[in-house]
């Protein structure tokens, strides 16, 4: 499955809620992740974009069962 697909067949508000907790490395906390483009990961899926609050490039991988 396209790597879009696999993302937008996550409910929601699953989703919502996994955009607003990416771990920035700058921030040293959870924020939430814009600009993000969707990638193929062996476990899923990846989101790669900026932190919200610095800009610093964040990454999260959202494990998906087939
Ligand atoms: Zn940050």
């Amino acid at each position: 499955m396209e790597a879009n697909r696999k993302w937008l067949s996550i409910p929601e508000n699953i989703r919502k809620q996994l955009i607003l907790n990416v771990f920035c490395s700058n921030c040293l906390d959870a924020v939430k992740i814009k600009d993000f483009v969707i990638k193929p990961n062996p476990a899923g899926v990846v989101l790669e974009g900026n932190c919200a609050v610095c800009g610093n490039g964040v990454a999260r991988v959202v494990e998906i069962e087939e």
